[in-house]
């Protein structure tokens, strides 16, 4: 990489949040602001001291003092008509500039080098008059803006440069190699140059979903549709909704109209809200409310996604509209990239994956990646020299083996299982924290196995296996909950936590995931790998615990014939597939007639 004496920083001018970007070696690198890699888009006024505040402390203020406290400044964008704020008038991109002032003086605080020039992000249907007065307020920040670019391109860009990296594998060598595992794009037709990127952007009050081109240098904009009043803060709006209705049910008395215990409560929901994009359950607690009122509720996923399904089925609407209007079918798109914080929410991309027969991912990261994208377009103007862009991400998904694809996760119980149920999605930002709620199949359930796989098929059979170990339960009926915690970090090491929800039973693994060879290829060197190990010394003791009779002998029968097929060197998944299943089979009959079912 050659540096340039002024770099080019990335700005995502967001309508909730706001995010400063800059290409480092190896790759785009968010620059955290006050500990933060992005900044609310809220400008607030000190009455007592006539100073601009900006960020989490003006959010902060908001309650206490709206009128002199201005949010999503980016709807009015283009307007002649002044915002007020507190005792002035300000056209939105003087707003706006306040905004990107402190990014800037922030930024350089943060890095000791001047950020003078950047490329900043809008919507893609945002008019002249909008990008106009986006160039004003950089230029009133004291910026130069180099360049408008459009937020889907922003984020397909972060994709296009690690496609390069896969076309010219020999630019690897050539450049230096940080930590960090290579982005792989799935499901890229090799050879195919002009890609249709479909970007799905929710954020905390828009939604946008464009059809993008990108490849071959060229980057074009084919339809844009979406929702300027539809993102994160209604899911909010919502769940603080349910919250008031539940403290009402609970105490029998109507909530008082105050503006503090409305934002307490929205702020406690979007807190449960971030918290059940990573695990199943959501604990709310919030003590002493206005009116006396305490607060104490578990939330769950089910609940929350019935209360927001509405508006996202309003996005898929949109979704098809944007593809009519570029003229294109869900199948002829090649990748869905999401976008926006709020694609954290594990039903977005449950919906879309259930629309397109593409591979649907979340980019980089979703609330990050408009801004690195926007880094990497600067990088390129400023003639910044770079093939590839690294960052840490799982580079597989991890997940457990369940029996089926119930609608929570799935059950456990029955050998036949072969569903993999995914926990870590892969190019997942390492380190992370995911968890699932799974079920027991039978009552009072002894045990479950807990079988970790990573890779990408549904089938655990073609996937690798982790590690696995038993986890005992106490007694419960069949359908009782168990969460399963996933805490992956950068060295490829994996935590699996194990808990029966409701008691203090719980376990915790450690497995790593480094040098495994798939499965399928430890099969056709003629070597039993550890789930076809598993699976026999399951039917050997099964053999040895039922009665003699037809049943023990078919068993003992299936065992040996999969044995021998695993023992062949020669043999593929053509033999021993079917031997497998045959195996499985019995060995269900076999478990059922043992638990007498
Ligand atoms: P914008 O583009 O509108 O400026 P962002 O892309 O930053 O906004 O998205 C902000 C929204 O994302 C907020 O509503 C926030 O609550 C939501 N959000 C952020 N992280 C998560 C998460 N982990 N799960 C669900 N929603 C999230
Ligand atoms: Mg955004």
């Amino acid at each position: 990489m050659t540096h340039v004496t002024k770099r080019i920083f990335g700005i995502d001018l967001g309508t909730t949040n706001s995010c400063l970007a800059v290409m480092e070696a190896g790759g785009p690198r968010v620059i955290a602001i006050e500990g933060e890699p992005i900044v609310p888009s809220v400008v607030g006024l000190d009455r007592q001291t006539g100073r601009f505040l900006v960020g989490r402390r003006a959010r902060n203020r908001q309650v206490l003092e709206p009128a002199w406290t201005v949010r999503s400044v980016k709807r009015r964008m283009g307007e002649t008509a002044r915002v007020r704020l507190g005792d002035r008038e300000l056209l939105p991109e003087e707003v706006s500039a306040e905004i990107l002032r402190y990014l800037k003086e922030q930024g350089e605080a943060a890095l000791g080098e001047p950020v003078e020039r950047a490329v900043i992000t809008v919507p893609a249907y945002f008019g002249d008059a909008q990008r106009r007065a986006t160039i004003r307020a950089g230029e009133l920040a004291g910026l130069e803006v180099v360049r408008i670019l459009n937020e889907p391109t922003a984020a397909a860009l972060v994709y296009d440069r690690l496609v390069a990296r896969k076309v010219e594998p020999q630019a690897v060598e050539a450049a230096p190699a940080p930590a960090g595992t290579a982005l792989a794009v799935p499901g890229r037709r090799a050879g195919a140059d002009v890609q249709r990127v479909l970007v799905y952007d929710l954020g905390g009050g828009t939604f946008d979903v464009s059809v993008v081109e990108i490849g071959g240098g060229i980057n074009e904009v084919r339809a844009s549709c979406g929702n300027n009043q539809l993102g994160g803060d209604d899911f909010d709006r919502l769940l603080a909704d349910h919250l008031a209705a539940h403290l009402r049910q609970r105490t029998g008395r109507d909530l008082p109209e105050d503006l503090r215990l409305r934002a307490r409560l929205e702020d406690a929901a979007e807190r449960a809200k971030i918290d059940l994009s990573s695990r199943p359950y959501a604990q709310v607690t919030e003590e002493a409310l206005v009116g006396g009122f305490h607060l104490n509720l578990e939330v769950d996923r089910p609940s929350f996604e019935e209360l927001i399904d509405g508006l996202l089925a309003s996005t898929l609407a949109e979704v098809d509209r944007a593809l009519s209007e570029a003229r294109l079918t869900a199948k002829q798109i090649d990748l869905v990239i999401l976008v926006g914080g709020s694609t954290h929410v594990p039903r977005v991309r449950e919906l879309l994956a259930g629309r397109f027969s593409c591979p649907v991912e979340h980019a980089v990261d979703p609330a990050l990646c408009v801004a690195l994208g926007a880094a990497v377009q600067g990088a390129i103007l400023a003639g910044q020299v770079f093939d590839h862009i690294l960052v840490d991400v799982a580079a597989h998904s991890l997940g457990i083996k369940t029996l089926d694809h119930a609608s929570e996760g799935g059950f456990w119980g029955r050998p036949r299982a072969n569903h993999f149920s995914t926990i870590i999605q892969r190019n997942t930002q390492v380190p992370a924290t995911r968890s699932e709620v799974f079920r027991t199949l039978l009552d009072d359930q002894k045990s479950v196995a807990v079988e970790v796989y990573q890779g990408e098929s549904a089938r655990c059979s073609e996937n690798t296996l982790v590690g696995h170990f038993p986890f005992k339960l106490l007694p419960a009926p069949a359908g009782s909950p168990v969460v399963v915690e996933f805490r992956y970090d950068l060295d490829g090491v994996i935590r699996v936590i194990v808990h029966q929800k409701g008691t203090d039973n719980r376990q915790e693994v450690t497995l790593s995931t480094r040098m495994r060879e798939p499965a399928p290829a430890a099969v056709a060197a003629g070597t039993a790998g550890a789930v076809e190990n598993y699976i026999l010394r399951k039917a050997r003791a099964l053999t040895a615990s039922l009665p003699a009779g037809e049943l023990r002998e078919r068993l003992a029968a299936a065992a040996e014939s999969y044995e021998e097929v695993l023992a062949d060197a020669e043999a593929g998944p053509t033999e021993v597939d079917p031997a497998e299943e045959e195996l499985l089979e019995l060995l269900q009959e076999a478990e059922e007639a043992a638990v007498g079912l």
